[in-house]
């Protein structure tokens, strides 16, 4: 039975998980995967670090200048009007000038050079007048600001800069380069094995029958997981028959740290996974209060986590944003977020929905007139339609006890 079809009140089902306690379930049954890799840097975008990374020295590695101006010292400028000083040379990026300064003189220099120990003070370019090697400038430019960078301003050496459990991203990357690390430990990739189940599903590439269609579920969770920076071994297509997803199940528990299927959980009369696992693996729950993706399974199979998602394409879609994700950065060592980011927008359309489980529906996002967060559903919700999906930039979070919304009514948005 598809998850759409049995949206009424009847379905409330009080034996069901909230979306908390499922994640709270998962997150508790699962522990980090303790081996590391060395990684270049040029390697580790989005992996997670293994342990804390501690500056081997002070960045900026030496007092520099902040502007391309000139580098003078304060104790030669007087209390008000202007300074005239003597420019007695240059420091470039690069290039330093070798000698401290002397009386009323002052050095021409660019952003990053390095400053004379004693220049204390460096005035913009565009706030100076250059006559051959004679400085004019107002104080008060000089007194505002001082336009200098100090030694370890940045990063001091022995600071801890990251903490085990960062996931790597473009900003991390720089520092790691700034502090002339080549490279660092990280936790190594979760395997993940996927599968869908269906007779009714064929390869793209392959001519469906009439009574068949494309499997959308792989391509879509090969592409999570590509984005997620786990391993990815693909099962194909598993027939709907009990000792083939068996079969697949145990060659899957073999080789990876958490399998995924999809389709195949409910009760229908073709819906083996239940008891499947039953017969080779550890139920852990397998119904939740939330639409799309009631009926998901999560369990153990021999040293594997299991999820069995839902076969409709929007809820394999949802509960993996919604769990499957948290337990691979959980699996991957990721430390837990502090927060979600949550938004509150002015909703636009007319929710429809049932009190009883927490609905998640697709929107468009955008900013009004005003800077206000306006938020459109993207049509049809049932959770075969997945041009409702590709066409969101967020899910729109209906609680449990939600009856619906009217246009103006303000709702919770996640971005995707
Ligand atoms: P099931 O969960 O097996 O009852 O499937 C629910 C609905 O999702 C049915 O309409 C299936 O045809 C569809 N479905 C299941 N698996 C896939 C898949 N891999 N790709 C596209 N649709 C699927
Ligand atoms: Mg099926």
């Amino acid at each position: 039975m598809s998850d759409e079809t049995v949206d009424c009140q009847s379905d409330y089902d009080p034996n069901s998980l909230s979306l908390q306690q499922a994640r709270t379930r998962i997150i508790d049954s699962l522990a980090p995967l303790q081996q590391v890799q060395w990684l270049s840097l040029s390697e580790c975008l989005n992996r997670v670090l293994a342990q804390n990374v501690e500056a081997p020295r002070d960045v900026p590695p030496y007092r520099n200048s902040a502007m391309d101006g000139f580098a003078c010292r304060a104790c030669d400028l007087p209390e008000s009007g202007e300074a005239h000083l003597d420019i007695v040379g240059e420091s470039l990026a690069g290039h330093a000038y070798q000698k401290p300064l002397l009386a009323n003189q002052a050095i021409c220099v660019t952003t990053g050079a390095v400053l004379p120990d004693n220049a204390d003070v460096v005035v913009m370019q565009e706030r100076s007048i250059r006559t051959d090697t004679k400085l004019t400038f107002n104080v008060t430019d000089a007194q505002n600001k001082s336009f200098v960078r100090q030694r370890g301003s940045d990063t001091r050496l022995g600071d801890i800069v990251m903490l085990a459990g960062q996931r790597i991203g473009p900003a991390q990357i720089a520092v790691l380069a700034s502090l002339g690390l080549t490279g660092i430990n990280v936790i190594r990739r979760a395997r993940v094995a996927i599968l869908s189940t269906g007779d009714e599903l064929v390869e793209v590439g392959t001519a469906p029958a009439a009574d068949q269609i494309y499997d959308s579920n792989r391509p879509a969770l090969t592409a999570l997981l590509q984005k997620a920076q786990v391993e990815c071994i693909d099962l194909g297509i598993c027939a709907d028959n009990p000792d083939a997803i068996r079969e697949t199940l145990l060659k899957a528990a073999a080789n990876a740290d958490l399998i995924i299927s999809s389709g195949g959980v409910s009760v229908g009369q073709a819906d083996y996974l239940r008891s499947v696992l039953d017969d080779i693996g550890e139920l852990n729950f397998w119904k939740i209060s939330v639409k799309p993706g009631r009926p998901l399974t999560f369990g153990r199979i021999e040293k594997a986590h299991y999820f069995g998602l839902p076969g409709n394409p929007v809820s394999t879609l949802v509960t993996f944003q919604q769990l499957v994700e948290p337990a691979l950065n959980k699996l991957s060592g990721e430390r837990e977020k502090d927060f979600e980011l949550a938004l509150t927008a002015r909703c636009e359309s007319t929710l429809t929905k049932q009190a009883g489980r927490q609905e998640f529906q697709r929107g468009v996002l955008r900013e009004g007139d005003a800077g206000e967060l306006l938020v459109e559903v993207t049509g049809a919700q049932d959770s075969h339609i997945l041009s409702s999906v590709s066409r969101a930039n967020c899910l729109i979070d209906l609680p449990s006890d939600s009856r619906g919304v009217a246009p103006g009514e303000n709702v919770r948005v996640y971005p995707l």
